[in-house]
């Protein structure tokens, strides 16, 4: 699970990216990753940090930020490609694990399964080749019940 291997660089140490953008910048765009948000601020005094040097969110209280310069791939992305990638962020890092204990594909692939089975009973040359051998469970019971007595 390392499609997305971006977000632990860009989520960590970054303050000092998204301080030294701001210096240079009227504003900067920060994204979190957990809100599916992004937010611009104006002054570093708005930043909220934990840790040693990473962002974090004020809504969700979790270093889930990434700001938004050249140091991260959101930058030259357009707003539908952030989105997109923000959400597959997302979906590795935070999604809650789903009760995938019933999915509908192996419910259907047992139907699959099933439908073939009776397809192959209904083919007459196999029902005639296995009817001599119906017989053989009751010839094994005489055997088991002596070994019982
Ligand atoms: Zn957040």
């Amino acid at each position: 699970m390392n499609s997305q291997p971006n977000y632990l660089r860009e989520v960590t140490n970054n303050l000092s990216h998204a301080k030294k953008y701001l210096s240079k910048n009227t504003h900067i765009d920060i994204a979190c990753v957990f809100c599916k948000t992004i937010n611009r601020y104006f002054d570093d005094e708005e930043f909220f940090v934990i840790g040693n040097n990473n962002l974090t969110c004020k809504e969700c209280n979790l270093d889930s930020m990434i700001p938004i310069t050249p140091h991260s791939i959101l930058y030259s992305m357009s707003s539908t490609y952030k989105e997109n990638q923000i959400e597959e962020w997302y979906n590795e890092w935070f999604k809650p694990l789903e009760n995938d204990g019933e999915p509908e594909y192996e419910d259907y692939e047992y139907d699959e399964y099933q439908d073939s089975y009776e397809e192959t009973k209904e083919n007459p040359y196999l029902s005639n080749y296995h009817d001599d051998e119906i017989s053989v469970p009751e010839l094994i019971l005489p055997d088991i019940n002596k070994k019982n007595n």
